[in-house]
């Protein structure tokens, strides 16, 4: 007998996936130039050269067993070495080999950071928006994902709403940042009264609350600035990364987690991480891929286009009268729908082929995420349409 609990859902299916989906049908239809598709987070400008070249010279140099042997369990010594080295000389941390663990992106770390540090029926509390994979990531677990309501006026953290939704049951914190959807960067201020309220909870309850962070956008920070890293501030963190988006990979799979070496059983968190692969099926990631990655670290893809684009937009979503707070970075922008109902705004642009996903998957209605991993005149173009439906539909 096939099992209810996935065949359910199958009616539970991506907001994103479904809409990119239609997306891309109309563009089968009408041509890709026709449609603005600001629905999914896939980027489009090319790797850097410095990670082909890397592989190229991988294939020239290396061993057949070398490239395609399997990884060890906890990922090759050596990559995770210049990991650790990475992450030391751009945050001033000091994780060792032993701190790393590669995996098949950001979401295989969730899944590893998750199962280390709760049990089922624990809470994980998350920050409204969030990205919506988040609810199967953590049901999948058997914990509960628990919300704290959005601060609609910056989409910092609401601590009075924090403190509210933290009980004896929580088992970890979740953050985003820079967030999807909105586009948020934490400030130090933030990540400060984040760490100091969980201390105080850690004491109050008596046992360890870690602070997952999961940084994919960590690189896509706008107006010069940089994302302040949360585990400076907190110690029981463990930092799932991803290089989907800084190396324009997402179809490599590669990512990592960084266990803070001051966290609670810090030396026993990756050998777990070996051992949760072992039950859900994960191995590390392709050991060609892994040592690629390991040479093109502190690299990144050009990602200005990304800054670009969120300019032309913002501008845009302003002059039409929307609610839109600007982002510090990623690739989204998150503003509010021009009527209660985002989905039936959301409906209505697609008669004029713009596509957007409607927040309430993010835990928040009434807002859109506008996804804009596009060519920058696609972007303009994609504005003027905008600007045609909204004159037309709302004016
Ligand atoms: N977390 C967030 C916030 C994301 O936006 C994504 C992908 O879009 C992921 C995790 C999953 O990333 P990956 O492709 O590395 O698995």
């Amino acid at each position: 007998m096939i099992n209810d609990r996935f065949k359910d859902m199958l009616n539970e299916k991506s907001v994103i996936r479904s809409i990119s989906e239609r997306a891309s049908a109309r563009k089968r239809e009408i041509g890709a130039d026709n449609v603005f598709d600001f629905s999914i987070g896939n980027p489009n400008v090319p790797c850097p050269s410095q990670f082909t070249d890397a592989v190229l010279d991988l294939y020239s140099t290396e061993p057949p067993h070398v490239l395609h042997g399997y990884s060890p369990s906890m990922g090759i010594l050596s990559v995770r070495q210049a990991m650790a080295d990475s992450l030391n000389r751009r945050f001033g941390m000091d994780y060792k080999a032993a701190h790393l663990f590669p995996t098949a992106g950001a979401t295989a770390a969730l899944a590893h950071a998750f199962r280390a540090v709760t049990k089922p029926g624990d809470d994980i509390v998350t920050f409204a928006p969030y990205f919506p994979e988040y609810q199967p990531y953590v049901e999948g677990t058997g914990a509960h994902l628990k919300i704290v309501p959005p601060d609609t006026a910056h989409f910092q953290i609401d601590f009075d709403a924090l403190e509210r939704t933290l009980d004896a049951n929580t088992a970890a914190v979740l953050i985003n940042t820079p967030n999807n959807p909105s586009g948020t960067v934490y400030s130090e201020e933030t990540l400060t009264a984040l760490a100091d309220m969980l201390r105080a909870k850690q004491r109050e309850y008596g046992h360890d609350i870690f602070l997952i962070s999961d940084e994919p956008y960590r690189e896509i920070v706008f107006d010069g600035a940089t994302q302040p890293y949360p585990a400076k501030f907190y110690d029981n963190t463990l930092t799932c990364y991803s290089f989907s988006k800084s190396l324009s990979l997402p179809g490599e799979r590669i990512g990592y987690v960084a266990v803070n070496p001051r966290a609670t059983d810090a030396d026993l968190l990756v050998p777990m991480f070996a051992q949760i692969s072992r039950t859900i099926g994960h191995n590390c990631p392709s050991s060609t891929i892994q040592l690629a990655v390991a040479r093109v670290l502190d690299d990144t893809s050009d990602l200005s286009i990304y800054e670009t684009n969120m300019n032309i937009i913002y501008d845009a979503l302003v002059d039409l009268g929307f609610t839109v707070e600007r982002p510090g970075g990623t690739f989204y922008i998150f503003p509010k729908a021009l009527e209660e109902d985002a989905n039936a705004f959301a409906r209505k642009a697609m008669d004029y082929d713009l596509y957007m996903v409607p927040s309430d998957s993010f835990g928040m209605p009434g807002y859109l995420r506008i996804s804009y991993c596009l060519e920058t005149d696609q972007v303009r173009r994609g504005v003027e349409r905008l600007r045609e439906f909204v004159t037309e539909v709302y004016g």
